[in-house]
C-alpha cells in the first residue's frame, strides 16, 4: 500500500495521522485532496460511524481507507458529548464557547473525569474491513489551556499530566491520545498483514 485515504475533512484529524504514520512511507491524502463528499454519521456507536465513512471512501475512491470516529465522553454527563462531540460544539456556539456550557453542566459534580474515544475503520485494497480502537483517560479542566488547539484538547488534561492537550507538544499527544493508541494497533495490523 503506497496510498492511503483518510476519509476525513477535519484538517487537525488528518494532520496528526499524517504526522503519527510518517515513518510508514504511505502517503496519506485527505478527503478533500480526493474530492469526496461528506458522509452523513447515522450509526449508533463509533463503530459503525467509523465503518461507514471508510466504506464509502473506499467505494468512491478505490483507494485503501482509513476513517476515524472519535469523541470526548463525559462521565458525569453519562459520557455526553460522545459520539455527538462535533455536532455538540455545533450547538453550542462552537470553541472556545461549547468550553463554558461543559463547565456550567458540571458545576457542583466532584466528577469531573473524562475519556476521549477513537474508533478507527480500515477497508483494505480487496474491500475487506477492519476496527482499531484507542482510548484515554484525563479529567475537564475548569480553566481551558491552548485555545484554538483542536477541539476539546484545551479542556481535557490526560491522567498523570498537568497541562491539557491543548498546550501539551504534539509528540506527548500523539503518544498517549485515543488516536494515537489506535493508529498504533492499525500500525501492528499492518505489520503483521
Ligand atoms: P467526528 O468527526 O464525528 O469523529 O467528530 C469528532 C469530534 O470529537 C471532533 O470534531 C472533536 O470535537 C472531538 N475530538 C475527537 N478527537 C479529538 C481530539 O483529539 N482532540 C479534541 N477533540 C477531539
Amino acid at each position: 500500500m503506497k496510498r492511503l485515504l483518510l476519509a476525513t475533512h477535519n484538517h487537525h484529524k488528518l494532520q496528526e495521522v499524517q504526522e503519527i504514520l510518517k515513518p510508514l512511507a504511505i502517503e496519506v491524502v485527505g478527503a478533500e485532496e480526493c474530492g469526496l463528499a461528506d458522509v452523513e454519521e447515522v450509526g449508533q456507536t463509533f463503530e459503525e460511524n467509523a465503518l461507514l465513512k471508510a466504506r464509502f471512501g473506499f467505494q468512491q475512491t478505490g483507494l485503501a481507507t482509513l476513517a476515524d470516529d472519535s469523541g470526548l465522553c463525559i462521565r458525569a454527563l453519562n459520557d455526553a458529548p460522545g459520539l455527538f462531540s462535533a455536532r455538540f460544539a455545533a450547538k453550542n456556539g462552537g470553541y472556545p464557547t461549547v468550553f463554558d456550557v461543559i463547565e456550567s453542566s458540571l458545576k457542583g459534580q466532584a466528577d469531573r473525569s473524562a475519556y476521549f474515544r477513537c474508533c478507527l475503520a480500515f477497508v483494505n485494497e480487496k474491500g475487506d474491513s477492519f476496527v482499531f480502537n484507542g482510548t484515554v483517560e484525563g479529567e475537564i479542566v475548569s480553566q481551558p489551556e491552548g485555545l484554538g488547539a483542536f477541539g476539546y484538547d484545551p479542556i481535557f488534561r490526560p491522567q498523570g499530566y498537568e497541562h491539557t492537550f491543548g498546550v501539551l507538544p504534539s509528540d506527548v499527544k500523539h503518544r498517549l491520545s485515543h488516536r494515537g493508541r489506535a493508529l498504533a494497533a492499525f500500525v501492528a495490523f499492518l505489520e503483521k498483514n
